[in-house]
């Protein structure tokens, strides 16, 4: 397993379309591992392939809170098949916006079709924030960023925060 870098906005790869896996190969297990470990180290909840550069439709989440306690979970061609009609808002960060946190409101219930860490089809019955966490990675496969459902004048706000903290970073 390796610790990959993190792409952050503003970054265009985090805006590419990722494309479905065609079958869960060694290949893909490997990332997976690697994007666990990665978010793990960043402290962070949920990643894409995406936002480590990779455009492909794979996820890894682990929202186990307890100390200690791992709960790894991994979605391959994740797709929504309900939503519910009820929202829920969550305060949302996400490691491709760092240090930025804004209320985002999502379907608070939805079911989600995917391929699991070996390829088998399951499906997740998902609320609270489970569901929210889905949707957020969900929205990564499509370059969608929790940001862009802010006003523009927020988003813009953010984006130069981000740009300027950037130039300011010597990466040795
Ligand atoms: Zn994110």
């Amino acid at each position: 397993m390796a610790i990959r870098t993190i792409l952050t906005e503003p970054n265009k790869l985090l805006r590419n379309i990722s494309k479905p896996v065609d079958q869960v190969s060694k290949e893909d297990q490997k990332l997976m591992d690697d994007m666990l470990e990665t978010m793990y180290h960043a402290n962070g909840i949920g990643l894409a392939a995406i936002q480590i550069g990779v455009p492909k439709r794979i996820i890894v989440m682990d929202i186990s809170k307890e100390e200690g306690k791992k709960d790894p979970r991994y979605f391959v061609n994740p797709v929504i098949k309900n939503k519910d009609l009820l929202k829920n808002t969550y305060e949302e960060g996400c490691l491709s916006v760092p240090n930025q946190f804004a209320e985002i409101e999502r379907p608070s219930k939805c079911d989600v079709e995917y391929l699991d860490y070996f390829g088998k089809k399951k499906i997740l019955k998902a609320e609270g924030l489970l569901a929210t966490c889905i949707q957020h990675e969900m929205d990564h496969l499509e370059g969608i960023l929790f940001i862009d459902y802010l006003s523009k004048l927020k988003k813009s706000l953010i984006i130069k925060k981000l740009s300027k903290l950037k130039s300011n970073t010597a990466i040795l």
